[in-house]
């Protein structure tokens, strides 16, 4: 028996990169995983493949009609969502001297307002199975954000009160919510389009970094994001769980 049997998980982005990492970790204990995409149909398809009982859903989550339209669809294929992960996002990084109103807007839009559209159309579905919200923040948002990050980190930090506020509001529903601010981890948004000279400067910037002396993997992610949709968890609402070798950072590093 798996900690997830049956239990049905959307993962918002979860075609790669971290969210492709806990819909592996959470379908390995049972869960069956509506994995939502925007624009790699590709590789959201391969993944079901692998995923017994998952299916695709297209949905850009800064447009709330489209998240509408997604979970609609969810519901006709899948039936009733028990777990919300709001993983997508974005990163861009610019300085206030590249301020520019349709960067700040569309990484705005897609992190923060897709993680509200995503939850207010899950919220009944949640209410009714006492669900779980994961939301995907990151150390940026928490204290540590490094140079040129500005308007991501805003973002983030506005995940983590989204999920100290949810988790208040929902209390009364037995909806718990709780996020996840991970630190460097590698995937297509940290290394995507590099060269391996870059990547292996990277890896060994962001490893000096950390008390422990390495850089993070999806997987970790995965096991936390498993960790936080099972009842083993069932005393923790509310909170952060800082995943990132134990940052040492100052403000003058940049990505
Ligand atoms: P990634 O490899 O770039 O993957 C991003 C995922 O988000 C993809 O599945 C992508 O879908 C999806 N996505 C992007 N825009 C979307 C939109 N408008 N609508 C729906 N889906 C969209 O990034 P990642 O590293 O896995 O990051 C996942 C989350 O973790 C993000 O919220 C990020 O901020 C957070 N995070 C990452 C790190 C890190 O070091 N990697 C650290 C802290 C926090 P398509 O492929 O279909 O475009």
């Amino acid at each position: 028996m798996g900690k997830l049997d049956n239990k049905i998980v959307l993962i918002t982005g979860s075609s790669r990169g971290l969210g492709r990492a806990i819909a592996v970790k959470l379908a390995s204990e049972g869960a069956r995983i509506a994995i939502n995409y925007n624009k790699d149909r590709r590789s959201a398809e391969e993944l079901r493949e692998k995923l017994k009982g998952s299916e695709i859903f297209q949905a850009d989550v800064s447009s709330h009609n489209s998240v509408k339209a997604m979970v609609n669809e969810i519901h006709r294929k899948m039936g009733t969502i028990d777990i919300l992960v709001n993983n997508a996002g974005i990163l861009s990084t610019f300085s206030w001297d590249d301020f520019d109103d349709e960067k700040v807007k569309k990484i705005f839009d897609i992190n923060l307002m897709g993680a509200i559209y995503t939850t207010k159309e899950c919220i009944e579905d949640l209410r009714k199975q006492h669900g779980i919200i994961i939301n995907m923040a990151s150390n940026a948002g928490v204290g540590t954000a490094a140079k040129n990050t500005t308007f991501y980190s805003i973002t983030k930090a506005g995940i983590v009160m989204l999920t100290k506020r949810l988790a208040f509001d929902l209390m009364d529903d037995h909806v718990r919510v709780n996020a996840i601010a991970p630190g460097w981890i590698e995937s297509d948004m940290t290394i995507g389009n590099k060269s391996e000279d870059e990547i292996g400067k990277l890896r060994e910037s962001f490893r000096a970094r950390t008390e422990l002396n390495m850089t993070g993997k999806p997987e970790n992610i995965g096991d936390a994001a498993l960790f936080l949709a099972s009842s083993e968890s069932e005393y923790m609402n509310g909170q952060v769980l800082v995943i990132d070798g134990g940052r040492i950072d100052n403000l003058t590093h940049s990505l």
